[in-house]
């Protein structure tokens, strides 16, 4: 029994230890990533349903490793947040998105919307609100050209700080929007403090409209909310004619999905923009 607690132990030594190896390995790759040019951004378009016209777009990012090929993002934001990396990449992504939407504003596009997604640490460094300031003026983007995304958990328990927060960056003239709105916990009511402009309701609650009843109605029920508190609503991950149809009816503004197209590399999304 003794020799067999021996080796559960070292099994766990071992696991242990290549899982410290494999962060070690992955932290040692991030960072090149970020001195190497080896993120990359791709550009999700978001409609007007009124009109069927483009009136913004989503920034998404994505690692090109030089062994693996484009990463995408849930296999390691995680892990960027917990080890604080989620800084500097999210400035280079607030960087980047800013000095591309520039240019097509100077190309003579018609002016989009840029959305950037924060992560928690982002939101609450101390300096955030300088940091965008000096990459709007670097870039000469206006503010009202550049759309924040937070998540419901990044402001659950810190309610008082985040209208704080969140006031200041929209003095700034930034416009803010609830990312993966219904997935939280949040109460109502804070809802009504935030200086937001832009509930965007999650994918999950899209899905599986017109099959699914319950989110039939969780959707309808959001974009009435979003209505009588005088924001704007945006639809994601709408992948079907019907499920565009329902929510246009309910009164839905805008959405982002598959059947308008999927995010795309910057040449691609500029195609689309000068069809
Ligand atoms: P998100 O912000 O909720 O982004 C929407 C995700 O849904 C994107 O996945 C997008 O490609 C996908 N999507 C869009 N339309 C459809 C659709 O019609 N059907 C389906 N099934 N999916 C659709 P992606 O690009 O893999 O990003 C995943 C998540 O990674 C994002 O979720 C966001 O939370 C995070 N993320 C992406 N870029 C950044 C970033 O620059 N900074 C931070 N902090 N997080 C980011
Ligand atoms: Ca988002
Ligand atoms: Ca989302
Ligand atoms: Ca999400």
């Amino acid at each position: 029994a003794k020799a067999q607690g021996r080796n559960t132990y070292r099994f766990f030594t071992d696991a242990m230890s290549r899982a410290a190896q494999l962060h070690l390995n992955l932290e040692r790759r991030l960072r090149r990533a970020l001195e190497q040019r080896g993120f990359v951004l791709h550009y999700q378009p978001q409609i007007d349903i009124a009109s069927g016209r483009m009136v913004g777009c989503e920034a998404l990012l994505r690692w090109n490793d030089p062994e693996e090929g484009l990463i995408p993002p849930n296999r390691f934001i995680p892990f960027a947040e917990e080890s604080g990396l989620i800084v500097p990449i999210g400035d280079w992504v607030l960087e980047t998105a800013c000095q591309q939407a520039r240019k097509w504003l100077d190309a003579g596009l018609p002016p989009l919307l840029v959305a950037v997604n924060l992560s928690a640490r982002q939101l609450w460094q101390a300096d955030l609100p300088e940091r965008i300031a000096a990459i709007l003026k670097q870039t000469g983007l206006p503010p009202q050209s550049l759309e924040l995304e937070l998540t419901e958990s990044m402001i659950m328990g810190h309610e008082a700080q985040a209208v704080e927060r969140l006031g200041l960056l929209r003095s700034m003239g930034l416009r803010l929007a609830i990312d993966d709105f219904g997935t939280g916990y949040s109460s109502l009511s804070y809802l009504k403090n935030l200086p937001i402009e832009v509930l965007k309701i999650d994918q999950s609650f899209v899905r599986n409209i017109p099959q699914d009843r319950n989110d039939m109605e969780i959707s309808a029920g959001i974009i009435a909310l979003a209505r009588k508190l005088n924001l704007k609503v945006l639809a994601e991950g709408v992948e079907t004619p019907e499920q565009l149809a329902f929510l246009a009816e309910q009164g839905c503004d805008s959405y982002q999905g598959y059947l308008f197209s999927r995010p795309l590399p910057v040449e691609a999304f500029e195609k689309l923009l000068l069809r």
